[in-house]
């Protein structure tokens, strides 16, 4: 077995094996080959994780911020010394090819540790003159926090949710995806040879079952999902049921509206970003492309040119730049919604097929033209390299069929005229928006969804309020006036 790890889970600083959890075969999408095999967490694994979070995180809250920061510093440092190594776990673990692995997966994981280290110790409270009194606030950390993660970007997920969590004083317990559980099993490792203390940073294996496990315990204090907007829904009531806090990281159905003063290269360049990367599955994918009509024959015969020159192939060669699929599943899943858009009456620009023969999952990146609003293809989280492009003529029209989604993740415009790419973007109801831009996410900028995409931030100073939660206390400075 290529990454056979040495235990399923990693619990209290060290590696947690119980056979008798049902198994989770790891496939390697470049060839469809088994490359790990592990097993699910049984209630004795659950139990010892959240167990051992709640005895380390009281010792963990009373360190110094800076304290806690250091310790995150050497992970991220070990993180980037180790680039290459993590780079291919994750190509084994997800497909993606690894000229972006390398620079897109561990690296922003390293950023958020990097990132939250610095910016814990300058989180404080106020002081609330009361004439004589005052009362002084702090931001407490929560306690045990489950992060529960999607398989499309697994390493950068478990240190998108658990930078913040540690830097702030929480413990956490983190159930990686079924389809992809290496990557969070390695941060564990790292975060102890960092120093970490053990229990803070828990990791157990299984399906939405052992998840679902998690989230109604009754020491968990927070849950924070990466996930499907179903999957979102069951997690969220649940979590209510506890009034535990929450994070919901879902999905989208994005808009990207190109007006006719775009520049034409950054525009189809930010288009075949913003469908192609990690082979279409990126959560914050504009994958609703509205093009204004004069640019549009122009904007199709370009992205088709460009399109054709994606180089799909193994996704352990230097040259690859598109991979497979992440599973059959997902592989079947894309490939019903490709034929179903034909079907519809969409007009395939380019791609629409099978690539590299019958190995792996792999898609050829695909542009549907003449899509309408009705229309499946431009209604539905697709998850795979499938761009719908869709025209308009005016401002207000995009705007609101840019709106007439139940989603709302993210957002761009592209155009040479500021004003109105400010208009624009301040009327689209979506959580993460660029400007001339499309799906940059440095860890500096909050990152999350409105309406169906979900609850809360993560990243910048706004993961602060998710991993924190106020606490005041009113300082009594003279003698207490009672009435009786
Ligand atoms: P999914 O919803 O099938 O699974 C997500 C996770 O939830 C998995 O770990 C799964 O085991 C777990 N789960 C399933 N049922 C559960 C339950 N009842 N209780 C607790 N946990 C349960 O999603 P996926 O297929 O792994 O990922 C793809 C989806 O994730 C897409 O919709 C994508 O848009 C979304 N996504 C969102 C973001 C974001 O930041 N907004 C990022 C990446 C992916």
């Amino acid at each position: 077995m290529r990454a056979q790890p040495v235990a399923s889970h990693f619990i209290d600083g060290r590696h947690v094996e119980d056979v008798a959890g049902a198994t989770i075969e790891v496939v390697y999408p470049g060839t469809g080959e088994v490359i790990a095999v592990l097993h699910e967490a049984t209630p004795p694994v659950v139990e010892m994780a959240l167990a051992s979070a709640v005895r380390a995180q009281r010792d963990w809250a009373a360190l110094r911020p800076v304290e806690r920061g250091r310790i995150l510093n050497r992970a991220a440092a070990l993180i980037r010394a180790r680039g290459e190594e993590l780079a291919l776990l994750e190509t084994f673990d997800t497909g993606k090819p690894i000229q972006e692995t390398r620079v897109a997966d561990w690296p922003s994981g390293a950023d958020a540790l990097e990132y939250f280290a610095g910016l814990a110790p300058t989180v404080t409270g106020e002081t609330i003159p009361l004439g004589r009194d005052m009362v002084y606030t702090v931001r407490a950390p929560l306690g045990v926090c489950v992060g529960i993660g999607a398989w499309n970007y697994p390493s950068q997920i478990a240190c998108w949710k658990s930078a913040p969590a540690l830097a702030l004083g929480n413990a956490m317990v983190f159930k990686p995806s079924e389809v992809t559980p290496l990557g969070a099993l390695k941060l564990a490792e790292i975060l102890v040879e960092a120093g970490l203390p053990p229990g803070l940073f828990n990791v157990v294996q299984g399906r939405g079952a052992v998840g679902a496990a998690l989230v109604t315990d009754a020491r968990v204090a927070k849950v924070s999902l990466t996930g499907s907007v179903p999957t979102g829904q069951k997690v969220y009531a649940a979590a209510a049921a506890g009034m535990r806090h929450v994070t919901m990281e879902l999905g989208g159905k994005s808009p990207l509206i190109v007006f006719d003063d775009a520049s034409l290269e950054d525009a189809v360049g930010a288009a075949m970003l913003a469908n192609f990367y990690s082979s279409g599955q990126v959560c914050s994918n504009g994958t609703r492309v509205f093009v204004q009509r004069g640019l549009k024959e122009r904007f199709l015969a370009r992205l088709k040119a460009r399109a054709e020159r994606i180089v799909l192939g193994d996704p352990l060669q230097d040259e690859t730049q598109m991979g497979p699929l992440v599973s059959a599943a997902q592989f079947d899943k894309v490939t019903g919604y490709i034929a179903r858009a034909r079907a519809e009456g969409a007009r395939l620009v380019t791609g629409g097929g099978r690539g590299l023969g019958n190995a792996g999952w792999f898609v050829e990146p695909t542009v549907f033209a003449d899509v309408t609003d009705g229309m499946e293809i431009a209604r539905e989280e697709v998850f795979g390299p499938v761009m719908a492009v869709l025209d308009f003529a005016t401002e207000d029209e995009a705007v609101a069929r840019a709106n007439a989604t139940g989603f709302g993740l993210a957002a761009g415009v592209f155009t040479a005229d500021l004003t109105r790419a400010h208009r624009v973007i301040g009327q689209i109801e979506a959580g993460t928006c660029w400007i001339n831009a499309y799906n940059l996410t440095p860890v500096e900028s909050p990152f999350g969804g409105t309406k169906l995409s979900g609850v809360g931030r993560e990243n910048g100073h706004a993961a602060v309020e998710h991993y924190t939660q106020v606490k005041s206390i009113y300082l009594g400075l003279g003698p207490v006036e009672a009435p009786y």
